[in-house]
């Protein structure tokens, strides 16, 4: 079935609420597996970001998320070979 204008228009109302929805609440998405992870385990000041870590329960990794002024910035997932950076989308 071909999507109608109105379809697009929904799905992209709902792409920005979850993303209004993520600035409110900070959920993190993690970066490994797509996983929600609706409450960071730990925030912290980092020079001028604010540091959310999560603990992602799917591939049992954390990430960090990095905000700049309000704004992700970057995240910071953790590998073999130590945290990777992976920019913000
Ligand atoms: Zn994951």
């Amino acid at each position: 079935m071909k999507e109608s204008f109105l379809g697009i228009y929904r799905k992209s109302m709902h792409e920005r609420k979850i993303c209004m929805f993520k600035e409110v609440v900070g959920v993190g998405k993690c970066p490994c597996c797509g996983f929600e992870v609706a409450t960071p385990s730990k925030e912290w000041k980092y020079n001028a970001f604010l540091v959310k870590r999560f603990e992602c329960p799917r591939c049992e990794k954390w990430f960090r998320e990095y905000y700049y002024k309000g704004k992700l910035s970057f995240i910071l997932i953790a590998t073999e070979k130590g945290p990777r950076k992976v920019e913000g989308q």
